[in-house]
């Protein structure tokens, strides 16, 4: 008699959508689920858990995305930031409650970081620093095949670090993080007060587009803009500025680049391998692979579920 396969349910919760993945032991996924965050959360979390077992094979554990900092000690949702009220309760203790299984919860960009690192981008790789650059800019120190999370969870805030000691108030307190100019809204703020004052850059197609997005700049680029190429270059040179302190500080292996503003393509990556091999230390530059992610959406899920999977090991 063969043993059913043991699976896991990978879930990301974002500000706009829950995706839960049942997953298998080597990361692939098998199925999927996508719907918007209900009001109720935990009961929505536990009916898509339900579904999910209702596949067959076993499910042996779940692993819980959130878009917020993670205490490792007390397994609670924290965060100065913008999160979903429902967001910041003990997911933890009232998913295990509602569905009798184990349940690892861990920051979003540190989950992604395990999916690309397991079954995407940096996979192979011993150590690796992966940067989720989207609506803000999260970050993921993985050492010698483990999440490094630090003291108390709160490890690899690279959105967080100072480019411009002059620069604007970011939501954490200090003024100009990286997240305060690279992030997709900061890339939108910056090409709109250009558009403003600067006449030539009318010429541009976004200023016809009175609601232009990120996703928009990196098109236009993409189209052959001008200026929409200038803001996508600039903001390749702000993050590869803050990459070119990662690589300083840790001599990583493999750094790996995610998020929606990477989707601009090799159009932001070049801009930023350029300001890395500028501003880092050449030996560590030399000793280091840039890479874009290869997971997209899927990265958080799975590699929720690969936490899940691994805790159960060690
Ligand atoms: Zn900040």
């Amino acid at each position: 008699m063969t043993t059913p396969p043991t699976n896991f349910i990978g879930i990301n919760v974002s500000g706009l959508h829950v995706r839960a993945a049942l997953v298998d032991e080597h990361g692939s996924i098998i199925e999927g689920r996508i719907a918007g965050v209900a009001k109720e959360l935990i009961p929505q979390l536990a009916a898509m858990v339900e579904d999910l077992r209702s596949l067959p094979g076993s499910v042996a554990a779940i692993g819980v995305a959130v878009p917020g900092l993670v205490n490792r000690q007390t397994d609670r949702v924290i965060s100065p930031g913008d999160l979903p009220s429902n967001v910041v309760e003990d997911i933890h203790g009232q998913l295990m409650n509602a569905t009798g299984l184990r349940v690892e919860i861990e920051n979003d960009a540190n989950a992604a970081a395990y999916g690309e690192f397991k079954v995407g981008a940096g996979r192979g790789s011993h150590s690796m620093f992966y940067m989720m650059i989207g609506d803000g800019i999260g970050g993921a120190i993985i050492i010698d095949g483990k999440l490094f999370t630090g003291t108390s969870g709160f490890a690899g805030e690279v959105g967080h670090i100072t480019i411009d000691t002059e620069g604007m108030q970011c939501v954490c307190g200090n003024t100009g993080c990286l997240e305060t100019v690279a992030s997709a809204p900061s890339i939108v703020r910056r090409a709109r007060e250009r558009l403003n004052r600067d006449s030539t850059s009318s010429l541009s197609r976004l200023a016809l587009n009175k609601t232009f997005t990120a996703v928009d700049v990196a098109h236009q680029a993409n189209e052959g803009d001008d200026f929409a190429l200038m803001m996508i270059e600039r903001t390749g040179k702000y993050i590869g500025t803050g990459v070119a302190s990662v690589i300083n500080l840790l001599n990583i292996e493999r750094i790996v680049l995610g998020g929606g503003v990477m989707d601009a393509g090799s159009l932001i990556l070049n801009p930023i391998i350029q300001e890395v091999k500028r501003r880092a230390f050449q030996p560590c530059f030399d000793a280091t692979e840039i890479v874009a992610a290869k997971l997209g959406y899927d990265a958080a899920p799975i590699g929720a579920a690969m936490l899940a999977r691994d805790a159960a090991i060690n």
